[in-house]
């Protein structure tokens, strides 16, 4: 096993991107992929996830801002790992507008190309195979996978998806300087907004308590970003936040339960990507059924599962996700 791929293993590094992948399974797997490849056939690639296009997410553009160089590190750690053919760094219009010069003159002439998510590809261009068909140049939506990107990503090509984060681990677990940490962007009603390097063990309550964010007033919180996170009242705290990347705190006075998940569901409704119909029609209809003055619940339930259970890609099913939790743990808590 290669010495990068040992201490990686031997750090237990967990991927950053919220699926929570063991970081030398992914790296082993493009690797067993290539094996099977013949000598002329070995091309690989690299992509650098920093699309980061959930509301209330800036972690890694946090991440590029103050760590770049080590960002660009980790990338070029996996591409000698793979000898990659090259990497792609795959970044949101606003930091590729910011940061644009600084991360040109870190990565000089290695073999890592800007690529710059496309201003229209929205909420959807963030995600992996879709980011795929953003480079090829294709329609930006899901793949239907099988097969994975670890097999068959670019050009059908075994490719190597991490997140900004990752790659800023990998490059402290290189350098012997990992410490197992988290970002989390703490927004919302609270005091002090932010984004907060913190141990990964912490759980919610600790993590709010930590940076002086815990709520004197009836709240509610979301954990995992401001449109797919889960919801949780204030007795649900202690909870590991592992993974999560944001936390958004939400005053019960400030927060009329109708206006929250009818922001939720325009969120959807403009960033479903139509290429099925649970996610397509089914946000549409659960807006227009929640927004009767009357709301029929046991056909919004009936649609809320169904855009979990069919959803083609994982925004259908992240969709849900909150006002399921806002309902279980939050309306019915208070009424
Ligand atoms: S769930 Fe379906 S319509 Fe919604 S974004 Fe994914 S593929 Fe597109």
């Amino acid at each position: 096993m290669s010495d990068i791929l040992s201490k990686i293993k031997k750090a237990n590094l967990v991927g950053r991107g919220g699926a929570g992948f063991f970081v030398a399974e992914k790296w082993l797997s493009v690797a067993k992929a290539l094996e099977s490849k013949s000598a002329d056939n070995k091309k690989c690639f690299v992509v650098c996830n920093a699309a980061e296009g959930e509301p209330g997410v800036m972690k890694d553009g946090c991440i590029l801002e103050h760590y770049a160089a080590r960002v660009i590190d980790g990338i070029k750690i996996a591409i000698d790992f793979l000898s990659a053919e090259r990497a792609f760094l795959y970044l949101n219009y606003a930091y590729h507008k910011k940061l644009n010069k600084k991360l040109a003159s870190l990565i000089k002439d290695a073999k890592i190309e800007i690529f710059v998510k496309p201003i229209n590809s929205g909420y959807i261009g963030g995600e992996e195979s879709a980011i795929l068909n953003a480079i090829e140049g294709k329609r930006i939506e899901p793949r239907l996978r099988p097969p994975f990107p670890t097999t068959s990503g670019l050009w059908g090509r075994p490719t190597l998806i991490n997140n900004v984060e990752t790659f800023y681990n990998v490059s402290l677990v290189a350098a012997g300087q990992f410490k197992n940490t988290r970002f989390y962007t703490i927004s919302g009603d609270c005091p002090f907004e932010g984004v907060f390097e913190l141990p990964d063990n912490l759980t919610v309550e600790k993590i709010l308590k930590q940076t002086d964010n815990f709520p004197k007033f009836p709240f509610f919180i979301q954990v995992g970003g401001n449109v797919s996170g889960e919801v949780f009242n204030a007795k649900q705290l202690k909870r590991p936040a592992s993974g999560a990347g944001a936390i958004t705190v939400y005053s019960r006075a400030k927060n009329d339960f109708k206006k929250v998940v009818k922001n939720w569901l325009n969120f959807y409704v403009n960033e479903s990507c139509g290429q099925c119909a649970p996610c397509r029609e089914g946000i549409y209809r659960l807006r227009d059924v929640f927004m009767k003055e009357k709301i029929d619940w046991r056909l919004f339930n009936d649609l809320l599962d169904n855009l979990s259970d069919a959803s083609f890609c994982a925004l259908g099913a992240a969709a849900a996700v909150p006002i399921k939790s806002l309902i279980k743990n939050v309306y019915h808590e208070k009424n």
